[in-house]
């Protein structure tokens, strides 16, 4: 047996990082720049007023209540050059250029018109640069916006878009083929024959990858016949920039991943019985120096936790990110979660939730055996047991989030907030 972090390693590294291709903004959430990106513009680009009000030189109301001269109105987007003289005021809303000469801005609020909007009286002395956005003031042309390597965000396209890029260089997301092995499996509705089962691993891993981002190539269900197999391979050597295969890397006699790709592969194929549970057995080679192939385990919660410790990291280098490994958080354990002593570390299927108090809290969310999807599909974690006799009730425990858009919320489901 080698350890997680060995395997994982040993995966990682093997993987290329996939070349910059230009992204339309659009289509670039998630993905990660290659080159920092600076900005060659100020923004604003002009200095602009943040409230709806007057715009006027501070020096000239310093013995508030004052009343000015109302000069002229300037609204969003006009373009005119507007000077403010000695002593006056001019009308201004949000986003507005500040006129020439001014340098505060009195809210409205604190202000009455009179003689018919001709003048104005403003009730209180300002600073130079009250409700002023300087232009820069959010982006000053040179800057770096976005550093190398980022992972782009709603925010960060957003902030593309205000320096006038419609498109960013970022990493190719890699295409990932995936297929079930196993001369057992069908998928649909209708009678099984007598023997067979429904193909559950692939639905899954397609739907990991799908929310990662990456394109998924569906390449079906695999008999466990050599030859089969070995012709969907070669042909996701040409379509795709990795592979995905479940089912037959154990010690069967029809465990034909592993056999195909020592075939392919000779000694550059590793096929590792790793120290954790479930998913202890892994194939990986990289076909002709290219394309990355994870032989992930056949049971059901197997290949998901696999994908989660092996494959993510993996895709995630090649899709350049920086940061491979997902963080684990601490909980509390509500119950107890036994283990026997056995050289691995467990991953335990956990449905994790908050307490009032804003502290995690799990317990086991069913069955932990490896063919228990259900369990898995109601958990939204998993608990990481480090070898020994497991968690105590009430001890901290660490856990990997699968899924923070299920992540419960402990006490009355509908709390009433009673705002002061
Ligand atoms: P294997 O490693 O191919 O021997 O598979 C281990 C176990 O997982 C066997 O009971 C298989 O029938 C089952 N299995 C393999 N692939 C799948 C799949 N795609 N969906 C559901 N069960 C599977
Ligand atoms: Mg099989």
């Amino acid at each position: 047996m080698i350890s997680l972090e060995e395997a994982r390693d040993l995966v990682v590294s093997a993987c290329p990082v996939l070349e910059g291709e230009p992204r339309a903004l659009r289509a670039a959430l998630g993905c990660v720049t290659v080159a920092p990106i600076l900005s060659s513009e100020d923004v604003p680009p002009f200095a602009t007023s943040a409230m709806d009000g007057f715009a006027l030189r501070a020096e000239d109301v310093a013995g508030a209540p004052v009343r000015l001269p109302v000069a002229d109105s300037v609204m969003a987007g006009d373009g005119r050059r507007v000077a403010l003289g000695e002593g006056q005021a001019v009308r201004i809303m949000t986003g507005a250029p500040l006129p020439e000469g001014a340098d505060a801005v009195c809210m409205v609020e604190r202000t009455r018109t009179d003689d018919d909007g001709r003048s104005v009286i403003i009730e209180d002395a300002l600073g130079a640069g009250t409700a002023v956005r300087l232009a820069g003031s959010d982006i000053a042309a040179g800057s770096e916006v976005v550093p190398a390597g980022s992972v782009l965000s709603p925010a960060h396209l957003g902030v593309l878009a205000r320096i006038g890029l419609d498109a960013v260089l970022v990493h190719r997301t890699p295409r990932v083929g995936i297929l079930s092995t196993g001369d057992e499996l069908r998928e649909g509705p209708g009678s099984l024959p007598r023997g067979a089962i429904r193909d559950g691993n692939r639905p899954v891993l397609m739907a990991l990858l799908e929310r990662a981002g990456y394109p998924v190539v569906d390449m079906g269900i695999v008999p466990d016949d050599p030859a089969v197999l070995r012709r969907a391979i070669e042909r996701a050597a040409e379509g795709c920039d990795a592979l995905v295969t479940s089912g037959g890397v154990s010690v069967g006699d029809l465990d034909i991943v592993r056999i195909v790709l020592r075939d392919m592969c000779g000694d550059a194929m590793h096929w590792m019985q790793v120290a954790i549970r479930p998913a202890k057995p892994l194939a990986f080679a990289v076909l002709d120096g290219r394309l990355p192939v994870l032989g992930l385990p056949g049971n059901p919660v197997s290949s998901l936790v696999s994908f989660e410790l092996f494959a993510r990291p993996a895709l995630r280098k090649m899709a350049g990110h920086r940061q491979l490994i997902q963080p684990t958080l601490s909980a509390i354990a509500d119950v107890d979660l036994p283990r026997e002593p056995d050289g691995k570390t467990y991953f335990t299927r956990v449905f994790a939730e908050v307490d009032r108090t804003g502290h995690l809290h799990v317990r086991p969310s069913g069955g932990q055996d490896s063919h228990q999807l259900l369990a898995m599909a109601q958990a939204n974690a998993l608990a990481v047991l480090p070898d020994g006799t497991g968690v105590g009730a009430g001890e901290p425990v660490e856990i990997l989030l699968l899924d923070g858009d299920r992540l419960g919320r402990a006490g009355p489901a509908a709390q009433t907030t009673t705002l002061p």
